[in-house]
């Protein structure tokens, strides 16, 4: 017996979009699938990839799953040189993964493609096909009985998976964005990264991000990189409304949590050999490490100097009096990013973040305030200062 079941999507995925995410939920659903991997290609046979690099690609595909543990991103063709048939891949994974069964979900379309592919017959014994229904007509109704008898003739194995076909092509949606529109077919994290990077002729928000998004996806997790890029987002939509400099806004929001993913003791090394902080609470306490640190971080390593930028990194995790719209927005935009799993009064905060923001700063510390107390967790001093500071600015 199989140990796992692992589903595999394949495609150039250029761009990712919400239509591959909804292919690859149905046949988890459709097939118990424990995770399916997503394969960017890295250059395939009948196409030539212009528009994105394989990393630039990777990156994407990492910025839309990567909240997902069941969802991997894989570089298993990425890394290969030269034209990569599925045959090799399927064999590559079935000597990565053994005792698994593999799934390869496919669009009804490519299931008349499928006879010529490059060593047909190998590829049925490697894995199940999971077909997933497309928009079509009539004529094609009958290329896929046509199709459907050659394959069962040859034994594949091949299981419909139930779903509304979606109508999401990557190729209208680079038109969109050659136009300078941001389809909303795409993940926020992918929209906020391509809007980033200027890709498919988008126009930037700020110029010289890549480097930055580049040096961020090496340091952090993939679900950190994704919260990251969805805060840009949400923090650039706060700026505009508020009348807050947007261009300060997205970097701070790229950079608030650049120094999450480091291990608590190199944490509390940047933070005690640079005189940061001599605060033992402050040092005890993960979460809040990261702000202080990311401020310092921010600065050396991606040579950022705008004390605005910095202080709102520096004050995302517990504010802190004094701080400005800038900051509040950086502390709002972290909590209610569009990808954050749902919590109580999640949506009420949404609302009130777009017409003001102190109050909705306050609802946001004291709503962390109780849950601290309910779990019995320590408060750092700081969130009381900041809350008793905001009431001094309403009254
Ligand atoms: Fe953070
Ligand atoms: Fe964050």
């Amino acid at each position: 017996m199989p140990t796992e079941r692992i589903g595999l999507m394949g495609g150039s995925f250029n761009p990712i979009h919400m239509g591959h995410y909804d292919m690859a939920q149905a046949a988890m659903q459709a097939a118990g699938l424990s995770k399916v991997l997503f394969i960017p290609s890295g250059l395939p046979p009948h196409k030539q990839i212009v528009e994105a690099t394989g990393e630039k690609r990777f990156q994407m595909v990492t910025a839309a799953i990567g909240r997902d543990k069941a969802l991997v991103p894989s570089r298993i063709e990425l890394d290969r040189q030269g034209v990569i048939y599925s045959v090799d891949t399927l064999l590559l994974l079935k000597k990565q993964y053994p005792d698994s069964a593999l799934f390869f979900i496919i669009g009804e379309d490519t299931l008349y493609e499928l006879p010529s592919w490059r060593n047909f017959e190998t590829v049925l014994k490697l894995c199940t096909f999971l077909v997933v229904p497309r928009p079509q007509d009539a004529l094609r109704q009958q290329s896929r009985e046509a199709a459907l008898k050659r394959l069962a003739a040859l034994n594949a194995r091949i299981q419909a998976v139930p779903m509304l076909p979606r109508n999401i092509s990557s190729t209208g949606i680079r038109d969109s964005l050659k136009q300078g529109h941001m389809p909303d077919t795409l993940s926020p994290a992918v929209q906020a990264y391509i809007a980033l990077n200027s890709l498919y002729g988008f126009p930037a928000w700020i110029d010289g991000a890549s480097p930055l998004v580049d040096r961020l996806f090496d340091t952090l997790s993939a679900s950190r990189f994704s919260h990251s890029l969805s805060t840009c987002l949400c923090a650039r939509e706060l700026a505009l409304i508020h009348g807050v400099d947007a261009e300060k806004a997205l970097l701070a929001a790229l950079l608030h949590d650049c120094a999450k993913c480091f291990k608590a003791e190199r944490l509390r090394l940047i933070l005690s050999e640079n005189g940061l902080t001599h605060d033992p609470r402050l040092l005890l306490s993960g979460t809040l490490m990261h702000s202080l640190a990311g401020e310092f971080i921010a600065k050396t390593e991606y040579n950022i100097i705008d004390p605005d930028v910095l202080s709102a990194i520096a004050c995302h995790t517990c504010g802190k009096p004094g701080m400005n719209a800038l900051d509040m927005i950086i502390y709002l935009a972290d909590k209610i990013e569009p990808g954050r799993k749902p919590y109580a009064g999640l949506e009420t905060l949404r609302e009130l973040s777009r017409t003001d923001l102190r109050g909705a700063v306050t609802a946001s510390l004291k709503s962390t305030v109780q849950y601290l107390q309910d779990n019995r967790q320590s408060i750092h001093p700081m969130i009381y200062d900041t809350l008793d500071w905001l009431q001094t600015q309403t009254q």
